[in-house]
């Protein structure tokens, strides 16, 4: 049965253009014009992108059945206290979705893989307030609880989401318009400046969680004295902050294919390993979280500021809202491009890999 679906040709990295070359990675290139149907097929196709794909799509129905258990079996709509938890979940859901979904069809064209990674960004961003939100509601070290850093940490996080994709899609083609346009990048793009555009994202994504992590570091790695919350449930912080370093420095060094360029193309290359860390971090900080829920509660509902809708609901969805529409702005260039544009590159991997960075 196998034998008779016609799987896609994989191509080298000679045979692609520039935008959809990643370093050190020689082979199992997807045409840079394939057809929705050919993306999912390379689903059950080794190409360098089938395990960054299943590493996250596997791990989101593991998120989400956590976060169906978390709203029926503890019938989280009626209790206020775990809006939070149900909304971290609900990005630990859509983070990994996204990020599949982009790896999946990003070799549909060079704009489709712009946009892919857009919504990926900003998917990131979005875990980004999940993570604030439930720290703000259970993970605060009891001597902060109330202050004022409590007060603006959330609207800080919400903000945080903004800039965060704002400049990691700026990182890729520059502001939409007054350096790119559908068939023009007037600045810089990825393929040009490689390393300022990964120094850029790396920050982008930095930022917000050493801001987020404020709270969560200063209980574990500094406060001394009353008031520190020194609970069991340190020892998981611990975990998710040591595999949250690892797949920081996955994702800045591009190791092990660095080290041996074509080597790791189809499987052990540090985006698939980079997916793992991160899925893993993810999991402990969940487990953290929960515990820190169930053992703090009566403490915190008497001394913590009330959750509300403004603060968890409302938050969460401004920041969709916000994040929509940044994408919108950053992609409306690239969706106003002739469908000519696209079309004239359809004669091949090769000639595809002659043409200008923004639409090739
Ligand atoms: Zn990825």
């Amino acid at each position: 049965m196998l034998s008779l679906i016609k799987l896609p040709q994989v191509f080298t990295i000679n045979q692609v253009p520039k935008v959809f070359h990643e370093d050190s990675i020689i082979s199992g290139y997807r045409h840079p014009h394939s057809s929705a149907t050919d993306c999912i097929l390379s689903l059950f196709q080794l190409t360098n992108e089938t395990l960054n794909i299943w590493t996250h799509f596997l791990p989101t129905w593991y998120f989400l059945w956590e976060a169906v258990t978390v709203v029926l079996v503890q019938t989280a709509w009626e209790d206020s206290f775990s809006w939070p938890l149900v909304l971290f979940l609900l990005t630990c859901c859509i983070y990994p979705l996204a990020s599949s979904l982009a790896h999946t069809f990003s070799s549909m064209s060079a704009r489709a893989r712009h946009i892919c990674f857009f919504f990926d960004y900003a998917a990131l961003s979005f875990y980004s307030l999940g993570s604030a939100m439930v720290y703000s509601a259970y993970v605060f070290p009891d001597k902060w609880v109330n202050g004022f850093f409590h007060q603006c940490y959330v609207p800080i996080a919400v903000f945080n989401t903004v800039i965060c994709t704002v400049i990691a899609c700026y990182s890729r083609l520059g502001l939409p318009f007054v350096h790119y346009n559908h068939d023009v990048v007037k600045r810089f793009s990825e393929c040009q400046t490689p390393r300022f555009s990964k120094c850029l994202r790396v920050i982008a994504f930095a930022y917000p969680y050493m801001f987020d992590h404020i709270p969560l570091f200063y209980r574990v790695f500094l406060c001394v004295g009353d008031g520190c919350t020194d609970n069991d449930t340190n020892m998981l912080h611990y975990n998710h902050i040591a595999l949250a370093q690892l797949t920081g420095f996955l994702f800045a060094t591009h190791l092990p294919e660095r080290l041996a360029p074509g080597s790791f193309d189809y499987i052990g290359h540090s985006h698939q390993l980079f997916h793992v860390c991160g899925i893993l971090g993810t999991h402990f900080q969940m487990k953290a979280v929960q515990q820190d829920m169930v053992a703090r509660r009566p403490w915190l509902i008497e001394h913590s500021m009330p959750i509300t809708f403004a603060n968890s609901v409302g938050a969460a969805v401004l920041c969709v809202v916000v994040n929509l529409t940044v994408i919108f702005l950053y992609s409306l260039p690239l969706l106003s491009a002739p469908a000519c544009q696209e079309k004239k590159h359809d004669k091949g991997a090769k000639a595809a890999s002659a043409r200008a960075c923004v639409c090739s």
